[in-house]
């Protein structure tokens, strides 16, 4: 009797807990007869296909699947029973359920079979598999996604090992290369840089490598045929989740911008040479009187000095005293037909470090003859221990010329003892300025916008090509040319030009 309720009790705890190990999972389990008839469906299975339990049981498992599937599932089950041979028996495998609603889902399904000595019972196990499908929908889109992104980018990507060997390319480096994918791959990324490129850009990728930012690399590539680019080589190191890493390089090809960056600098060039030859022309009768003086002292000493001869009573030292005059003039007009041949023969435009009082030493040499003739005095007030600035010197003489030749004009109407010009240097933040300050009334509010525009005049014969060369000339230098009214009722330019760090 007390063996009986013992092995009563054992069965019911064992069913409490069969029982709550049902309520407990997650996954659906379903136990069905060799029939195909639910017997038992869990809370799981109940979450999993909308259907109460008391729905199912009884009923066959098929209406749990899509039409096609139920319709040969009793038909699996009669085949293994026949032949024993598992289609699905103790073997997981992924298939589609159909909800109450009717919405088919797609499910991870491990099936077993349960013996007894009365019968046979198969349980299903099933895990809704929707959610991780999703996500790996949403993955597979994304890595689709990426790789259109890549394949239609209007830029040059490839990867490449860690020694700079290629392993992939998109389109755009394909064609911009104008060779095949196949004669891309395995190669060195570097191999593509001209000789003279090849040992920074290799240096760069090093950097990369060690763990180094590295900045855009600009350096020339040869393509198919030889055909050579401007182009902007980004590289960027990458790690895998897994801990190795590799190189994504992105390839701009600035060729077309490099060559209409040129075509400006070679326009802007021009441009100031034809300024400067204007200038020149505005001056020349300035000029040409500073030649005729030393010229005509030459001929006055000459003159005299054939009277001498003439006369019988030339003495040497005299005879050598005027042929000393006349040397040292020739030399004179020599210096101001030098000066004037710097600033005007048409060459490269060079830049170099220099120091902007030299600059206003030379500029005024030019000026000074302008200057004495419109009599105006030139003052300077140059600070000391300036840094240097990096210019081409004569464009630099150049804008300078043209702050004191407008200097000077707009003083014509003054007095002479109030036509003043002062020109003084100094360092502002960072950055060298030149400061032009004259008392001729200064540039009216309603203009000022217009300034530095081309064609901008008030002057009866003035072209308006001045402020606007010098403007240019000054921004492609990195630098800014402002304009300001100064204390003494006149004009103010600032030339500001970045100081070369010590
Ligand atoms: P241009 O000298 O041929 O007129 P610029 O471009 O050098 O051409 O100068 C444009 C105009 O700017 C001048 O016509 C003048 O009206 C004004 N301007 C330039 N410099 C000064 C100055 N120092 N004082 C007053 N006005 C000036």
């Amino acid at each position: 009797m007390l063996a009986a309720n013992t092995l009563e009790q054992k069965l019911l705890a064992l069913e409490a807990r069969y029982d709550g190990l049902l309520r407990a999972t997650v996954e659906g389990i379903i136990i069905i007869g060799t029939d195909g008839r639910i017997e038992s469906f869990n809370p799981g299975a109940e979450n999993i296909f909308g259907f109460r339990a008391a729905e199912v049981i009884g009923h066959n498992v098929s209406m749990l699947m899509p039409d096609d599937e139920a319709s040969r599932h009793d038909g699996y089950i009669g085949s293994y029973l026949r032949t024993r041979s598992p289609k699905i028996i103790g073997i997981g495998r992924e298939v589609i359920g159909r909800r109450r609603s009717g919405e088919h889902f797609p499910m991870e399904l491990a099936v077993g079979e349960i013996l007894t000595e009365q019968r046979i019972t198969f349980v299903g196990i099933v895990r809704d598999i929707t959610k991780r499908r999703e996500v790996q929908r949403m993955a597979r889109e994304r890595e689709q996604e990426l790789r259109l992104v890549i394949d239609n980018a209007p830029i040059g990507i490839f990867t490449s090992d860690l020694i700079g060997r290629i392993g992939t390319v998109n389109p755009a480096l394909i064609a911009m290369l104008g060779v095949p994918a196949a004669e891309i791959i395995g190669r060195n990324c570097t191999d593509f840089a001209v000789p003279q490129d090849h040992e920074r850009f290799a240096q760069t990728l090093q950097a990369l490598v060690r763990g180094a930012t590295v900045p855009v690399c600009e350096l020339q590539w040869r393509g198919r045929a030889g055909a050579l680019m401007n182009v902007a080589a980004h590289l960027v190191l990458v790690h895998r989740p897994e801990g190795s890493s590799f190189v994504i390089g992105l390839v701009v090809n600035q060729t077309e911008q490099v060559e209409s960056e040129e075509m400006t600098r070679q326009m802007r060039e021009q441009l100031a040479h034809v300024g400067r030859l204007t200038t020149l022309g505005e001056m020349a009768s300035a000029i040409a009187h500073e030649i005729n003086q030393p010229l005509t002292a030459i001929s006055t000493h000459a003159q005299a000095c054939r009277r001498l001869i003439a006369s019988g009573n030339a003495d040497l030292p005299t005879l050598a005293d005027a042929f000393e005059r006349i040397s040292d003039q020739a030399l004179r007009a020599g210096q101001v037909v030098k000066r004037i041949r710097n600033f005007v023969t048409k060459r490269e435009s060079s830049r170099e470090t220099v120091d902007v009082n030299d600059i206003v030493g030379q500029v005024l040499d030019l000026a000074e003859v302008d200057a004495r003739e419109a009599r105006v005095a030139l003052g300077t007030e140059l600070a000391g221990d300036l840094p240097c600035v990096f210019v081409d010197p004569v464009q630099l003489q150049q804008v300078c010329l043209n702050l004191i030749r407008n200097a000077i004009d707009a003083m014509l109407p003054l007095a002479d003892d109030q036509r003043v010009l002062e020109v003084s240097s100094r360092e502002a933040e960072g950055r060298v300025e030149l400061v032009f300050d004259d008392r001729g009334g200064g540039v009216p509010e309603h203009v000022r916008a217009e300034l530095f525009l081309p064609f901008f005049t008030t002057k009866e014969s003035g072209m308006g090509m001045g402020l606007s060369i010098s403007h240019s000339i000054v921004a492609a230098h990195g630098g800014t040319l402002r304009y300001s009214d100064n204390d003494k009722g006149g004009a103010r330019f600032i030339v500001s030009l970045p100081a070369v760090p010590e």
